[in-house]
């Protein structure tokens, strides 16, 4: 095969080249580099002041709503004004400070977005995550129909999110994980120098801690950790610093 070598071809390559590597005014700016990141916006709602995270594939406008603990048409407000397309609501577990916004996010949707949640929490989501005992009641939203599963992946955009089944405060509990970006959604597992209460229906201690030691400490130390209740923490800090893991 006969190769044709274009005239200038060779000589302008090598320009270029050499024009990278020694004119740094067209090297591109780095800061300017936009690496693919998670965005998480988040909401602390409700009468016992629960986390509800707003998490997007930002490029992708892609996004899902991790425990809607209440005012529903405010976090769809900011998925909205942000431009973020809300495919799916994820429950962590089914109390019913974490899941009584989810009825007002799908109001504002079409169509609905489907509810995920370990089929363990199912039967306190049909009770309404016990609203009645703290004298509420609450609009649960739409029958979830992701059955969530220890071990399974979850997408969001072009991210893998883990879940890790972590029973305990509820035999149900999941915890979200995404190791690309080092975070974990952990709702009422684990917060900063707390755990969990296990003195409520399907609650229990010692599987209380054994979820913690199995998937979250087994978790690198720099993970941070995104909690139902209370400011972010990170795995290194609780391993080190929470009283209830001495
Ligand atoms: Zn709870
Ligand atoms: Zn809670």
């Amino acid at each position: 095969m006969e190769v044709i070598n274009k005239p200038g071809f060779d000589s302008a390559l090598e320009e270029t080249h050499a024009g990278w590597r020694t004119d740094s005014s067209i090297l591109p700016d780095v800061s300017c580099i936009i690496y693919p990141m998670l965005e998480i916006v988040t909401f602390t709602l409700g009468p016992v002041l629960t986390n509800c995270y707003l998490v997007a594939d930002a490029q992708r406008k892609e996004a899902v709503v991790i425990d809607p603990a209440d005012e529903g048409g405010r976090i769809v407000d900011e998925a909205q004004r942000r431009g973020w397309r809300i495919g799916s609501i994820w429950l962590t577990h089914a109390h019913f400070d974490h899941i009584a916004g989810a009825g007002g996010v799908a109001d504002r949707l079409n169509p609905l977005p489907p509810v995920a949640l370990h089929p363990e929490d199912y039967s306190l989501w049909r009770m309404q995550g016990g609203a009645a005992y703290f004298g509420m009641r609450i609009d649960p939203g739409p029958e979830p129909t992701i059955d969530l599963k220890h071990g399974m992946l979850l997408h969001l955009g072009e991210y893998d999110v883990e879940v890790r089944h972590t029973p305990g405060h509820t035999r149900g509990h999941v915890i979200f994980f995404c190791a690309g970006q080092k975070v974990a959604f952990c709702g009422d597992v684990i917060f900063q120098g707390s755990i969990g209460r296990t003195d409520l229906p399907g609650g229990d201690y010692d599987t209380l801690i054994s979820s913690i030691n199995t998937q979250v400490l087994s978790l690198p130390d720099d993970t941070r950790l995104l909690s139902g209740h209370g400011p972010e923490t990170t795995v290194g800090d609780e391993r080190r610093w929470n009283p209830f893991l001495r």
